[in-house]
């Protein structure tokens, strides 16, 4: 039985143009007995978001709820008691009021019901603020950085778009290691925060070329690893800039799809290419907690400092402008929506 009560939510109902975000009224989450309700307070803005609306990732089934991270406090619990009684469920310690964070699908919604595995308690320190500042991007560069290529100290790592959401936290976590980085930002204004947050050399790709630039910081030898989440536009040059048995972490497409490509090129220096996405590092219970907890701890320690861009309204209109900015390729670090 659905509940009466409805609560805000914002998604689409096709794909397109921004004007298919729209703001949706819902029935209040009635929970499966596996799941815990959270009332949202801030839920972050990623760049899959306007993937899902422009149909770079397909989606079949609508209207669906935008959105992929969100932090809150817990209203109700699972009732299962498979669930309670699990080893994993009971060392989260969930009660009511607690403050969670959480990463899944459709998150954009003033209540959300999720299964229980993927709700993590926020130690006193981190923030519903912070939380949702920080999640999926933090947690995609401490995953990509760790398992799609482990980054070691005095590696040299090229970074792409470094003042953006996952590029300002690979690059702190990076140099924390003890990694040289070399950026990439599109202006000068981001040349600074880059520097700020940990890296040696900054290539403004509006002014440099960036085959060239790597080449003569690295004495002509290329990187150890690349993370790219530009994609279409950066592709071909990796290959160029990587050195031997280097790593290319292919991590996304802002500017669009990469090519197809044949995979005897990468005999070429004899090079690995990896193309993650998070979901498949943060899969099992454990994983999940374990990953947001690592990750919780770097936030704690200072060795990652989230940077917010801006809070956007609770609203389609407030959606939309978020998605315009993270495309305009303007914004520094995070976007977020405050919901309550
Ligand atoms: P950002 O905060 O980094 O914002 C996007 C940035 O991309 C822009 O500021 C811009 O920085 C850069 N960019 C380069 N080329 C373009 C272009 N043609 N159009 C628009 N922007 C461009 O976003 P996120 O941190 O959320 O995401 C960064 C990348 O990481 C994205 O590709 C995203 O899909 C990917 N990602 C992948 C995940 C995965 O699981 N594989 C998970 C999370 C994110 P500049 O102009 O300075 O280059």
């Amino acid at each position: 039985m659905s509940s009466t009560r409805t609560i805000k939510a914002i998604g689409i109902k096709s794909q397109g143009e921004l004007d298919v975000i729209e703001e949706l009224e819902l029935s209040a989450p009635t929970p499966r007995d596996d799941q815990v309700v959270i009332k949202v307070e801030y839920a972050g803005v990623n760049f899959i978001d306007t993937y899902e609306r422009a149909g770079v990732y397909k989606v079949t089934a609508f209207p669906k709820i935008l959105g992929k991270e969100a932090a809150g406090t817990v209203i109700s619990l699972p009732t299962s008691r498979a669930v309670t009684e699990d080893n994993e469920y009971q060392l989260r310690n969930l009660a009511i009021g607690d403050r969670v964070v959480t990463i899944d699908d459709g998150l954009f919604a003033e209540e959300i019901a999720v299964p229980w595995s993927k709700v993590v308690k926020l130690p006193d320190n981190v923030t519903t603020k912070v939380a949702a500042a920080s999640a999926l991007q933090g947690q995609t560069a401490m995953t990509f950085a760790t398992e799609a290529y482990d980054i070691q100290k005095d590696d040299i790592i090229l970074v792409y778009s470094a003042a953006g959401g996952v590029g300002i936290n690979l690059t702190q976590i990076a140099a924390s290691r003890g990694a040289t980085v070399i950026a990439t930002v599109s202006s000068e204004v981001k040349t600074e925060v880059a520097r700020a947050n940990g890296a040696k050399h900054v290539i403004n790709t509006s002014e440099q070329n960036v085959v060239d630039e790597v080449l003569k910081i690295t004495n002509r030898e290329g990187v150890h690893a690349v993370f790219d989440g530009v994609g279409k536009d950066t592709f071909e040059d990796n290959f160029k800039i990587i050195r031997r048995k280097g790593t290319f972490v292919s991590l996304g497409n802002a500017s669009g799809v990469p090519p197809l490509f044949q995979p005897l090129r990468l005999g070429e220096k004899n090079i690995k290419l990896v193309r993650p996405r998070l979901f498949g590092y943060i899969t099992t219970p454990e994983e999940i907690r374990t990953y947001q907890n690592k990750y919780d701890a770097l936030l704690g320690s200072g060795v990652v400092k989230p940077v917010i861009y801006k809070e956007y309204p609770f609203t389609a209109e407030g959606v939309k402008q978020s998605q315009i900015d993270i495309t305009s390729r303007g914004t520094i670090g995070k976007l977020i929506l405050k919901v309550a």
